[in-house]
C-alpha cells in the first residue's frame, strides 16, 4: 500500500500579523474559510489558534467556539487539533477549558518549558502538563506532543511512565523556534532516534530550515506540517500567497516521493483517534 503522509496545516499561530503577511487568517470566519480551502487542497489536520478582536494572541473561548462551530457546520471533514498554548501567562485551567467544551480530536501538548529568546518564558509547568494530560485522557483527546528541544522528549517519557500520557504517543518536532533546537536535518534525525518504537511523529522547520526539514521529514517517514504559524514566506524573500499554497506544494512533493497525503479518515486511523465527531459527514 502507498505510504500515507498526514498533512497538518497551521494557518494562524500566536504571533504573525497582517503586517507580516496580509493573507494570514485571524478571525473565526477567515480561519474557518481558510481551513476549508486547505482541506479541499488535501490537508488532513488543522492546528487552530485564535486571536482577539485586535488580532493579538488569545485563548478566548468564544473565538474557539465560533471557529470550530463554523468548520463543523460545513462538510469539512478535517481533523481538528486545538492549541493549548495560544497565550502566555494564563492559569492552567484557562488553557484547557475549550478542550472540555469543544472536545476536539487532538490538541497540542507542549512537553517542557523554554525561553522565547529575550522576549518571554514559554511556561509549561509540571502541574499544567499533568492536569492537561488528565483532561485529554478523560475526553479522549489525542495529545500532539510538541517538542521544541530534546528534553521535551524525556519529559514525555516521564509522563508516559506515570500514565499521564498513553502509548502510542504522537510527537510533533518543532525545529527552529527562537530558543528551541535549530532547524537542521541532523537534529531531526537525532530527535526521531529518541522516541519510543510504535510512536507516530511529524516535524516542521521554521525559517531557513523549512524546506530541508520538510524534505527530510517525508523521506524519513514522518508526517508534515505547514502554514503561516510556522512560515510566512513561501520561498526566501517571497511571501506566501495563502496557506493553500503551502498545502499544494506538500501534496506535490509527497506525490513526487511516491507517497500520498492522508485523508482525514486515514489520519484518524494512523493516529488512532477516538473522539471522532458525530456530525462528521465527509
Ligand atoms: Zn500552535
Amino acid at each position: 500500500m502507498t505510504e500515507k503522509v498526514i498533512l497538518t496545516v497551521a494557518p494562524t499561530g500566536a504571533w504573525p500579523s497582517k503586517q507580516d503577511n496580509p493573507a494570514i487568517p485571524l478571525q473565526p470566519e477567515e480561519i474557518a474559510e481558510d481551513v476549508y480551502a486547505c482541506w479541499k487542497a488535501g490537508a488532513s489536520v488543522a492546528h487552530i489558534h485564535v486571536r482577539d478582536d485586535n488580532g493579538l494572541s488569545s485563548m478566548n473561548f468564544e473565538k474557539f467556539e465560533r471557529t470550530v462551530e463554523i468548520i463543523r457546520s460545513t462538510d469539512c471533514g478535517i481533523v481538528l487539533n486545538l492549541t493549548t498554548s495560544g497565550q502566555l501567562g494564563l492559569k492552567d485551567e484557562d488553557r484547557w477549558r475549550h478542550l472540555v467544551a469543544l472536545k476536539p480530536e487532538m490538541a497540542s501538548y507542549d512537553c517542557g518549558t523554554m525561553n522565547w529568546l529575550n522576549t518571554s518564558v514559554f511556561e509549561n509547568s509540571p502541574s499544567f502538563l499533568e492536569g492537561l494530560g488528565n483532561v485529554m485522557n478523560e475526553y479522549n483527546i489525542k495529545p500532539e506532543i510538541e517538542v521544541f528541544d530534546t528534553s521535551f522528549i524525556y519529559n514525555a517519557l516521564y509522563y508516559l511512565k506515570k500514565g499521564v500520557l498513553k502509548a502510542p504517543l504522537h510527537f510533533q518536532f518543532v525545529l527552529g523556534a527562537a530558543g528551541g533546537i535549530d532547524a537542521t536535518v541532523e537534529n531531526l534525525v537525532y530527535l526521531k532516534s529518541l522516541i519510543p518504537t510504535g510512536s507516530t511523529w511529524g516535524a516542521f522547520g521554521i525559517g531557513k530550515g523549512h524546506m530541508p526539514v520538510l524534505y527530510a521529514t517525508i523521506a524519513l517517514g514522518g508526517h508534515v506540517r505547514v502554514g503561516m504559524e510556522d512560515n510566512i514566506y513561501y520561498l526566501k524573500g517571497r511571501l506566501a500567497k495563502s496557506n493553500v499554497e503551502f498545502v499544494e506544494r506538500v501534496k506535490r512533493l509527497v506525490n513526487e516521493m511516491g507517497k500520498e497525503t492522508a485523508t482525514p479518515d486515514e489520519a484518524r486511523e494512523i493516529l488512532k483517534l477516538k473522539n471522532i465527531p458525530k456530525n462528521k459527514n465527509n
